[in-house]
């Protein structure tokens, strides 16, 4: 560090009852009791600037965009290919033509899916995943496999959640075309070293998709230093809208695939006799787009851009701390996942109660966590468990609210016995 760096006033704390002002609906009474939103794993709230963005745009520049010559459909393009390049900006992708705009993760795994994989893999070829997968990064893989006899094959987690990366190493062939991997489990926090991850199977020639869906809101993600093929996540895990996500693919790849949906926007030329394409990225974003989500989406990476990820990752990090400490102190609670590297997400089972009705006692307290399969019903069977109860923390979460969380479990422990 030089000596002027060494010398710098400390940073302030990270303030998050600052950042929960931003967030009107936190604001709110949920019967009877101050709201403890504690599910941002599942959707992330909206602060001020996104919704003002969006509105801004609503009430001042919508239209359809690209295909018009006044002034409004201009402004709505300037709007949504500007928003591009802010997304481009964030994950550090080489170029516009990589940023593939979609409705989240979901479609964006099932676009690689349909457009890289299927016309690519065949009987004896294999697809490699992890045990501790979203459902959405599963089921488009076996759909794939069922159309081309093409083989899922998986990595196995150990009992902290950790994937068993040995065995994910063996497992990597000349057989295996597309590595598949999520950089956080959703159901169990863990942080997977994607970045061995992406070099070990490119080492074998493999190509590589990243689920960044619970990694996006974090940590900084710089697509050409991860070295992904494909990186997929989505606006309200982000603090953005819903159903606008984003496919980041490397040009030289989206290029060779073909179109996944056909329809306007996609097209540049339409005969009965042949269709010609449109360039990248609009080849694969067939229809009128989600314009005010990608507005939205745009003004949220800003808004976390200032807020500054390392600093919203290390204040998530000391609630996660607080919270794993605190559950240990009460009785018949079973943390799953305890993963050495972990982001905001802490599932858990308390005995004698299911997680449903745990999750039922904490809504009375105005408490917002999740409970059940979470998506990923495999970690669940690995685990020998239905469900679990589930507490995940965003920028805006306060030490009040973990405090607001462990009275609530040690109420529901006193019902349940
Ligand atoms: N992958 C992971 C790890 C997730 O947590 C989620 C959503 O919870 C998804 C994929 C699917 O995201 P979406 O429903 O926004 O498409």
């Amino acid at each position: 560090m030089s000596a002027t760096a060494s010398l710098a006033a400390p940073r302030p704390a990270f303030d998050a009852a600052r950042v929960r002002r931003d967030f009107p609906i936190l604001e709110q009474r949920v019967n009877g009791r101050p709201l403890v939103y504690l599910d941002s794993a599942a959707s992330g709230q909206r602060p001020l600037p996104v919704l003002r963005a969006v509105e801004r745009y609503e009430t001042h520049c919508h239209a359809n965009v690209h295909r018009g010559v006044h002034a409004l459909s201009q402004a709505a393009t300037e709007a949504f290919e500007g928003a591009r390049e802010r997304v481009r900006r964030f994950i550090n992708a080489a170029s516009v033509r990589e940023i593939v705009f979609v409705r989240g993760t979901t479609e964006a795994i099932n676009l690689v899916a349909q457009s890289f994989g299927r016309p690519r893999l065949a009987p004896g070829e294999e697809i490699l995943i992890t045990a501790l997968e979203h459902h959405a990064n599963i089921v488009p893989w076996q759909m794939v496999c069922e159309q081309t006899g093409a083989t899922l094959k998986v990595a196995p987690i150990d009992r902290r959640g950790e994937l068993v990366l040995d065995r994910f190493l063996e497992l990597l062939s000349p057989r295996t075309r597309v590595v598949a991997v999520a950089q956080v489990s959703n159901a169990l926090g863990t942080v997977l070293p994607v970045k061995q991850i992406t070099d070990a199977a490119h080492a074998r020639g493999a190509v590589v998709l990243i689920d960044g869906a619970q990694a996006i809101p974090h940590s900084r993600i710089d697509v050409r230093e991860l070295g992904c093929d494909f990186y997929a996540f989505s606006g309200h895990k982000l603090y953005g809208p819903t159903g606008i996500g984003v496919l980041y693919g490397r040009e030289e790849l989206l290029a060779a695939m073909p179109p996944w949906q056909g329809g306007g926007d996609m097209i540049r030329t339409v005969s009965f006799e042949k269709t010609t394409y449109n360039d990248l990225p609009w080849k694969f974003e067939a229809g009128t787009p989600n314009i005010s989500g990608a507005v939205g989406l745009a003004a949220a990476m800003d808004y976390v851009k200032d807020l500054g990820l390392a600093a919203i990752a290390g204040h998530e990090q000391r609630l996660l701390e607080l919270a794993t400490a605190g559950l240990a102190r009460i009785a018949g609670i079973r943390i799953i996942g305890t993963a050495v590297r972990k982001a905001s997400v802490l599932s858990f089972t308390m005995e004698g109660c299911h997680p449903h009705d745990l999750g039922t006692i904490l809504d009375a307290e105005g408490v917002a966590i999740r409970t059940g399969h979470h998506c990923a019903m495999p970690v669940m069977t690995f685990f020998d468990i239905p469900a679990t109860a589930r507490a995940s923390f965003g920028c805006y979460n306060t030490e009040e609210d973990v405090e607001a969380l462990l009275a609530a479990l040690a109420k529901a422990r006193e019902v349940f016995g």
